[in-house]
């Protein structure tokens, strides 16, 4: 359903209830810092609001967007129907835990709200000394962004040390599932296609070695990634066998520009905001690097919004 301009708007926001506005602006709180307007919008700081609101939107029909972080969307300049809701319940538990004795081996258990940026959480655990979040450091998104991308980087992935996910179901119930059944693989998982809220996660953590340090990881990210202007991240997922940055830059898009988007002169898998860029430029540039690359490649970033002409 789509908010017709015929629908009383004010109607609406009343049904919502307090703490929603309208109109609200959202390129801001998007790592890209493009895209237009949400019809509605709340900020929930506790499960029991977000899941309320969720609710209550499903039961009015209104298409709704969870949102953690923004950085891996691209919000059309239209902006977007519906209600949009920020998600900032962030609260973190960690619990050194004797449960693999037998084997010698203590574990982390994390509990980590799905608002809880994930660099916190993954810094936090490397502080009681466990390294398993260390590639983690580096994405700039919340915990339910990340289960529901099944995120990862140099290797390692969520999958790797995710044990449980609370939702909210399609009924209303909240429920917990093991990771297992989350069908984690290469950037998708169940919530992608579901519709289902992701409203906290827990992680099992028992590595003590530091194979890899944060501060390395991130220095190689600051090298080879366009990290001082906006960006989602990389565009599009690597085809099987081979790199989508190596394939843009095959194909000569390397520093591409249109309007005020750029395809990085750093990592050609990177559109980066030069300043005054539209979600429209952006999109104009995915659209030539998709035509150009003879392989299928696959967005990573989300198109979100309202796309039309
Ligand atoms: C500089 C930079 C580097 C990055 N590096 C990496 C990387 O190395 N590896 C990687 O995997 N990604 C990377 N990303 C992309 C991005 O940070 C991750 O995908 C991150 O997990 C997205 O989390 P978010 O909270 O920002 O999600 P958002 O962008 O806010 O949302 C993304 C999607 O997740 C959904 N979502 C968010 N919260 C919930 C929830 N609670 N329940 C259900 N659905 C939800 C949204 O509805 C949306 O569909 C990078 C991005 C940037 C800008």
């Amino acid at each position: 359903m789509t908010v017709a301009p015929s629908i009383d708007k004010s109607a609406l926001l009343a049904q919502l209830g307090p703490g929603v506005e309208a109109s609200y602006p959202l390129a801001r709180l998007t790592s890209f810092k493009v895209g237009g307007p949400a019809d509605f919008f709340a900020t929930v700081r506790t499960e029991d609001a977000l899941a309320g609101l969720v609710r209550k939107a499903w039961a009015l029909d209104l298409p709704l967007f969870v949102m953690g972080n923004g950085s891996n969307i691209l919000l059309a300049d239209r902006g977007i129907r519906g209600l949009v809701i920020h998600n900032l319940c962030a609260e973190v538990t960690y619990e050194e835990s004797a449960l693999n004795q037998d084997e010698g081996v203590p574990a982390l258990l994390i509990a980590a709200q799905a608002g809880a940026m994930l660099p916190r959480v993954g810094r936090e655990a490397i502080k009681r000394g466990y390294y398993d979040l260390v590639y983690a450091t580096g994405i700039p998104g919340t915990v339910g962004g990340a289960v529901m991308s099944n995120a990862g980087a140099y290797g390692w992935c969520m999958a790797d040390s995710l044990s449980w996910i609370r939702y909210l179901a399609r009924d209303g119930e909240v429920r917990t599932i093991a990771s297992g059944a989350a069908e984690l693989r290469y950037r998708h998982s169940r919530f992608k296609d579901s519709g289902e809220i992701v409203l906290a996660a827990g992680f099992h953590l028992n590595q003590r070695r530091e194979e890899a340090r944060a501060s390395e990881l991130n220095r190689r990210r600051r090298e080879t990634q366009p990290l001082t202007l906006p960006n989602a991240g990389s565009m599009f997922k690597n085809p099987p066998g081979t790199a989508a940055g190596a394939l843009i830059e095959q194909a000569g898009l390397k520093g591409r520009r249109i309007g005020d988007a750029q395809i990085s002169e750093k990592h050609a898998n990177f559109i980066v905001n030069l300043g005054r860029a539209t979600a429209r430029d952006v999109k104009a540039l995915i659209d030539l690097a998709q035509s150009s690359v003879k392989e299928p490649l696959e967005l990573e970033v989300q198109l979100v919004g309202d796309w039309s002409e």
